[in-house]
Parts: C-alpha cells; sequence; structure tokens
C-alpha cells in the first residue's frame, strides 16, 4: 500500500466504495488522515464499517465541515452528464475533488528514495482503445527484463494498493479518462497515448471534453517522455504542443497507419513490421507478423506504443523484440480460445465500442460476427468498411432486433450467447473465424464485458467439446 502524504490529522470525504474507494480509504487511514466515507449502496456501507471506517451521508448539511478533500471514484460522475449532489455539495462548501490518481501521484515518492541508485518511475498509459494491452505489454516486458515492476490503475492492482518502490522500480499505470479528468496530480515519467476515438461521450459532454480529459495526463506534471500516437488528428495536435520543435526527442511519434517521415523520433508499423526512426535513420526493425500474442494492425499500434514507452527508459530493441515473443495477451482481447476442425474462435468481449469492433473485424477474414448488447452512443457506424470480412453475423442482446437492422451484412437475431454460438458454430466451415467481437457494452445482459467473454467461452466449449 502507498500511504497518503501531506493529509495527516485531515478528515477525508470518500465517496464511492468499491475496489478503488476502499483503497483509498486504507491508503489515507494509513497516511494519518481520517477518512469519511460514502456509498449509496447499502452492502458497500457495511463493508467499509466491517474495516473500521465512519460512513456519514455526505448528502447531508454540514456533512463538508472541516473537509479537507474529496475523493471520487471514476463510475460516479464529477461534471457531466451532470455532477453526483456530493460533489455539488463539496463544491459549494470550497472543498477540493480529487481521486485515488491524485494521491498517489502527491504520496508515491518517499524520503528512502534518496538512497537509491536508480529513482523509481511511473509510466501511465491513457487512450480509447488499447490501453490495457498496452500497459500489461510494457509491464511484460519489463519483467522479460528482469527490471523490477508494478501493474496498476484500471489494470491490475488499484494505484494505492501497489507496494511502496523499491530501487530502479517502473510502475506502469493505465488510466482511463475519468481518472485524468479529476486527479489533481498527475505526473507520471513517461505518459503514453495510444489513440482517440468516440467513447464515454456523457461523461465528457463530448469529444472535445474527451480529449481534454485525456490530454491533462502531459498537460499536468509534464512527463519527461510523451509517447503519443498520432493517426489521428488529436494525437498529431498534441504531438505538436508537446515538442520545441521537429527534432525534440522528448516527444515519440507512434503510428499504424503508414510510415513516419518526420526528423524526431518515430515509431511505426508497416505492412507487419515495426521500424524506430531517429533523426531520419532507421535504428531497429522488427517482424510483427510472427508475433501470435498480438495480432492484427491495431495490437501493432500497441506494440509500438510499448516499444517506444520501453525504449524512452533504454532496453535495447532486440530484448524489446524477444520480450515480444512470449507476451500472452490479455483475455477477452483478441484471445484464441479455440480451433476445432479448422474454425478458429475469437474472444473480443473487451470490443465494447464500434472503433475496437472495427479493428476486430480488420483483423480476421471469413468471420462468423457475434455482436451486439447495449449500443453506445453514435450508432455502429464506422464499422461499415470491417463488415465486408464477415459472413455473416450473429446478434445478441435485449435490443438484438435493431441491433441487427443495422448491419449491412445477413445477420441472424439470436438474443442469446448460447444461441449465437450454436448458430455461428452450425454454419461455420474451415477456414472461418467465429469472433465475439460486440461493438457495445455488456450491461444489458452481463454485469461485465469479463462475464460476456466468460460465458462465450463457455458456450464454445459445450457446443464443440472441447
Ligand atoms: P482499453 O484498456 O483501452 O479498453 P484494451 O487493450 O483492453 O484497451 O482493448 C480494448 C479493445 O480494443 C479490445 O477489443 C481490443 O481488441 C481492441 N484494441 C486493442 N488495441 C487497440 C488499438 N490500438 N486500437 C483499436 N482497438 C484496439
Amino acid at each position: 500500500m502507498i500511504p497518503v502524504q501531506g493529509l495527516t490529522g485531515a478528515k477525508v470525504a470518500v465517496l464511492g466504495l468499491g475496489r478503488s474507494g476502499l483503497a483509498a480509504a486504507r491508503a489515507l487511514a494509513a497516511g494519518g488522515a481520517v477518512p469519511v466515507c460514502w456509498d449509496d449502496n447499502p452492502a458497500a456501507r457495511e463493508a467499509a464499517e466491517a474495516e473500521g471506517f465512519a460512513c456519514l451521508d455526505l448528502k447531508k448539511a454540514g456533512a463538508f465541515e472541516d473537509v479537507a478533500r474529496l475523493i471520487v471514484s471514476p463510475g460516479i460522475p464529477h461534471l457531466y452528464p451532470a455532477p453526483n449532489p456530493v460533489v455539488v455539495a463539496a463544491l459549494a462548501e470550497g472543498v477540493p475533488v480529487d481521486n485515488d490518481i491524485g494521491l498517489f501521484f502527491q504520496s508515491f515518492a518517499s524520503a528512502e528514495w534518496s538512497e537509491f541508485d536508480t529513482a523509481p518511475r511511473v509510466i501511465a498509459v491513457t487512450g480509447s482503445n488499447g490501453k490495457s494491452t498496452t500497459s500489461a505489454l510494457i509491464h511484460h516486458i519489463l519483467e522479460h527484463v528482469g527490471r523490477p515492476c508494478q501493474l496498476a490503475g484500471n489494470i491490475g492492482r488499484g494505484v494505492l494498493d501497489i507496494d511502496p518502490a523499491v530501487d530502479g522500480e517502473v510502475v506502469v499505470l493505465e488510466l482511463s479518462s475519468y481518472q485524468t479528468d479529476l486527479a489533481r496530480n498527475l505526473t507520471p515519467d513517461v505518459a503514453v497515448f495510444t489513440n482517440l476515438s468516440p467513447d464515454h461521450l456523457d461523461r465528457h459532454h463530448g469529444m472535445g471534453g474527451y480529449f481534454a480529459a485525456k490530454r491533462r495526463l502531459f498537460a499536468e506534471g509534464g512527463p519527461d517522455r510523451a509517447v503519443i500516437g498520432v493517426d489521428e488528428v488529436e494525437g498529431r495536435f498534441l504531438a505538436g504542443q508537446l515538442s520545441e520543435g521537429p527534432t525534440d526527442d522528448r516527444v515519440i511519434r507512434v503510428s499504424a497507419a503508414g510510415k513516419l517521415t518526420g526528423p524526431g523520433w518515430n515509431v511505426f508499423a508497416r505492412k507487419g513490421f515495426l521500424a524506430e526512426m531517429r533523426k531520419g535513420k532507421q535504428i531497429a526493425s522488427i517482424d510483427l507478423r510472427s508475433v501470435a500474442g498480438l495480432p492484427g494492425a491495431h495490437n501493432h499500434q500497441n506494440a509500438c506504443a510499448a516499444y517506444a514507452a520501453c525504449r524512452s527508459l533504454g532496453l535495447a530493441p532486440k530484448v524489446i523484440e524477444a520480450a515480444f515473443h512470449t507476451f500472452g495477451g490479455l483475455p477477452h482481447r483478441s484471445q484464441t480460445i479455440a480451433e476445432v476442425d479448422g474454425v478458429r474462435f475469437v474472444n473480443d468481449s473487451k470490443a465494447t465500442n464500434v472503433d475496437s469492433a472495427a479493428k476486430a473485424l480488420a483483423a480476421f477474414k471469413n468471420i462468423r460476427w457475434i455482436c451486439g448488447g447495449l449500443e453506445k452512443e453514435g450508432g455502429l457506424e464506422g464499422l461499415t468498411e470491417g463488415q465486408a470480412n464477415v459472413r455473416k453475423a450473429y446478434v445478441i442482446g435485449r435490443e438484438a432486433a435493431g441491433f441487427a437492422m443495422q448491419l449491412q451484412v445477413e445477420a441472424e437475431v439470436c438474443g442469446t450467447m448460447a444461441q449465437a454460438v450454436a448458430s455461428a458454430v452450425r454454419d461455420a466451415e474451415a477456414g472461418d473465424v467465429v469472433l465475439l467481437a460486440p461493438a457495445a457494452a455488456s450491461f444489458d445482459q452481463y454485469d461485465s464485458f469479463e462475464r460476456r467473454g466468460d460465458d462465450f467461452i463457455a458456450q464454445v466449449q459445450a457446443v464443440t467439446g472441447v
């Protein structure tokens, strides 16, 4: 755990008592602060009380008297579509609002560090898609070279749950836009921006607010090195704003869409090969086509981002290449779960938005596509191109019929995963890929995308017997 520094003796309100809220309460208490907790869910309050934390309805008048700060969980709106009433109350009383990420950056460095040979460093990864894969890949490469490292944030442990750093340690953080939007301290040593496409627009009041939230990771602390995906205009703008000039190598530009020709530090993937260029000269090249754990152009983008982050720590290209080959990929992301009679089954349940689903559709051919669920704002535009690789769609979800109507390919309204898998297996021929890439959230039928992916795996096992 990272005990929170700078709030000793202070009363700190904690709103939301899920994983990150409880961890924040513990870390605050460990640092000598006095947490006052609240969650609208009585079961969550009971769990906090069982650990000895005081709970108080923060909506009540006077609840913010003598409170130094309010810590808010990422699932609770702090601004859009409307701030939670507790946030409104805190702001009315002039109490600063923060989150566990802000507390982490304020508390991570300790006096012990002055005795270390190599100061610990933080690599923080944000972007619309590929954050988990990129973060896990960086962590895997660091483990491969034997560097002490921990993975936290949206993936792995909560940030305040990690162990205090040892000499030379690297902490890899995956950060969502909700987290970067609110944190009062954001000072990673290396910051990574994978890409940008519409998501969570209700929480950020549109695309501008969404980009602004992610941009804070680069603007608040000024990282030593910024790795920026430049395949969208926002990434190109960000890279331009952060660099002093074309050759400023504090910015490493990354692309999976084509060759980068600028004179700075560039890493790009083209035709399955990663290339690193610096001042116009090629430094390294890696064949990504044979890297089983990173299939498709979208994963090549993740490989480039992870490569650049590790290069900025001084790791050699050959070592990074070797580590790529032992990366197993993450569950529910382009995960091959079985191959039966020439039919490959791929679980990409994490494709909860249109962009990630489009990337999955582009990565395979002859697809039997299981899709549908709780549709995101913005409709299914953006899926048009990828559908060329689809032989037939099998639509799940409560609104399956409406979803199916929007597709350009032959679509069977299945409703349930069991039916979708059964129909896809019935139709599949050798060479086909049965792909779960829903392009929608899972909450109409499941608690999470993980449960949806698990159900897919279970149904595939039931039908194929593998
Ligand atoms: P995040 O943590 O940002 O949600 P993940 O690595 O969990 O990212 O991947 C989320 C989804 O997006 C998965 O369906 C995955 O296959 C897809 N994906 C992964 N990397 C990228 C990328 N660079 N661009 C677009 N889609 C991606």
